[in-house]
């Protein structure tokens, strides 16, 4: 096989296999609950060695993987034996400010950090997610949730163009002006997720300016949690949409780095003055005093906000984590199933996370992208972490599904960025699966359409994939 590896390194591409030294360190992703081994991994630099990469796993019908950021839940990047091909080396970066408005050439293998510093070093800033390590590649294919979205949507809102490998190893520049199929494809990578209809390369995104910003952080004790969520749930989606807001809930006697309780907490982030920040949040404040009495508030720059929600992060670890789409607020029983789920923990690390919506999340409508979600007032996730040990560690993954499926009646679908495999039943092919409902609504007929005109042999094809439509009996579709 070496001699066919030569084949790649001969166009450039840097080919990592199990015999080099760097191997362990090159095929290891952000989720350690998983071990893959595979064959070897194709760091590519430029849309042509990707489109080679993509070539040479056709020509030799060798099973593969496209990889950016590492940060798949289900490490859905990764296989055993097959290639990996990597785009994390394509970092370009260039601002171009036009009269059209201002915008961001980001390669594919930028992440969500880098795309922050180069941003704000710019004087504007970009709606994606919190975790620094991140690639943009994956958050932006999914959606792209962050402390900005209720001001300027996901992410993938904010996408002007895409280069794409398709899975004809052709390259190309989509928009929503091109002609068909490669419009329906543009339609289809904002929100179909990542590895299901090419390789992408490239993006540009539009810019935002924002005259100052304000950060705030609450804390409660772990008793308060009903009173807060009663409150949250009905305020957060609906108050002023320059405002996006956290909410987190954590195991009894959770302390942070300094000893201080971190049960309950909420952090936001508001564009606009610390004084009109604490005018939206005084009623908040007053129905539910936090711990020290008023929140933490403070002025910062765009990459210090990125930093403060970075705080949030952490190194790699195991985890199994699920998340699901709240339509409705959640009725009274079921706060209570919350608060018990909570109660029996596994592991200090487990945790309820959760973000508001509306405002320009909600302005699209749900056919608009391929993200179908659109008219959910909050997101949930449902986090098992735990340090490694096997036996806590599957504890920890049962317990993160079944507070999804306790809540399973009061919420509606999930975010195909928090990828579960638990979502498929078994046996079942994929296109009669829970999941392409669950992930993508009433856009699923759109999207597996979409799939048979560009990638009919289905090249793009992996757990949880989005499956072509099927063959009539003499072959065609
Ligand atoms: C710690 C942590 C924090 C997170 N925080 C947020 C958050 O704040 N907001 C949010 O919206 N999401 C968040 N996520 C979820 C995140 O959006 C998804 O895990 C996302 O898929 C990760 O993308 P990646 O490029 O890092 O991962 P990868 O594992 O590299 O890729 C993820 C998927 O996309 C595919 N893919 C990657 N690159 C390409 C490409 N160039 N072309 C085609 N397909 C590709 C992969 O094959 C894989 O299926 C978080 C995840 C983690 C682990």
């Amino acid at each position: 096989m070496s001699s066919a590896w030569s084949q790649l390194e001969d166009v450039g591409i840097t080919v990592v296999t199990k015999s080099d030294a760097e191997y362990g360190k090159a095929r290891r992703n952000y989720n350690t609950r998983f071990s893959r081994y595979p064959a070897a991994i194709a760091f590519c630099e430029n849309a042509e060695q990707v489109s080679a990469a993509l070539m040479f796993t056709r020509k030799n019908q060798m099973p593969f993987r496209v990889r950016s950021g590492r940060h798949s839940y289900e490490e859905l990047s990764l296989m055993d034996d097959g290639l990996i091909i990597d785009v994390s080396k394509l970092k370009q970066f260039k601002v171009n400010q036009t009269e059209q408005g201002n915008y961001a050439v980001v390669g594919a293998g930028m992440r969500q950090d880098e795309v922050y510093q180069h941003v704000s070093a710019e004087g504007f800033v970009f709606p994606a997610g919190t975790a620094p390590s991140v690639g943009v590649s994956g958050v932006a294919q999914g959606g792209g949730i962050g402390m900005l979205s209720r001001a300027f949507g996901l992410t993938l809102d904010n996408i002007v163009s895409i280069q794409l490998v398709k899975p004809s190893g052709a390259i190309a520049v989509l928009t929503a002006d091109s002609p068909v199929p490669d419009k329906e494809l543009f339609w289809a990578l904002r929100g179909g997720g990542g590895g299901n209809f090419g390789i992408v390369t490239a993006y540009t995104f539009k810019l935002h300016q924002v005259p100052e910003l304000t950060v705030y952080e609450m804390r409660w004790k772990y008793d308060q949690f009903i009173d807060v969520m009663r409150y949250w749930q009905q305020w957060a989606p609906d108050t002023d949409r320059n405002l996006t807001c956290q909410l987190t809930f954590e195991p009894r006697d959770t302390l942070d780095e300094n000893g201080k309780p971190r049960e309950v907490h909420s952090e936001g982030l508001f564009i606009g003055s610390p004084e009109a920040l604490a005018n939206l949040l005084e009623p908040w404040v007053e129905t539910v005093p936090p711990l020290d009495g008023y929140p933490l508030m403070e002025r910062k720059s765009f990459h210090e906000t990125t930093e403060f929600f970075a705080a949030f992060d952490s190194a790699p670890h195991p985890f199994k984590t699920t998340g699901a789409f709240v339509y409705d607020n959640l009725p009274e029983e079921s706060l209570k199933t919350i608060v018990d789920r909570l109660d029996n923990a596994p592991s200090k690390q487990c945790a309820l996370w959760m973000q508001s919506f509306g405002g320009a999340f909600a302005d699209p409508a749900p056919e608009d992208t391929a993200f179908f979600h659109r008219k959910a007032r909050f997101i949930q996730e449902y986090v098992g972490a735990w340090t490694p040990d096997t036996l806590l560690g599957m504890k920890c993954a049962r317990w993160a599904e079944g507070f999804r499926s306790a809540l399973a009646e009061y919420t509606r679908g999930t975010y195909v960025n928090f990828i579960d495999l638990s979502l498929s039943t078994p046996g079942k092919e994929k296109a009669q699966q829970p999941y392409l409902e669950l992930y993508y609504g009433g856009n699923v007929q759109r999207l597996r359409e979409i799939k048979t005109q560009v990638d009919p042999d289905n090249v793009f094809d992996f757990p949880q994939s989005i499956p072509p439509l099927p063959r009539e009996p003499d072959g065609s579709r």
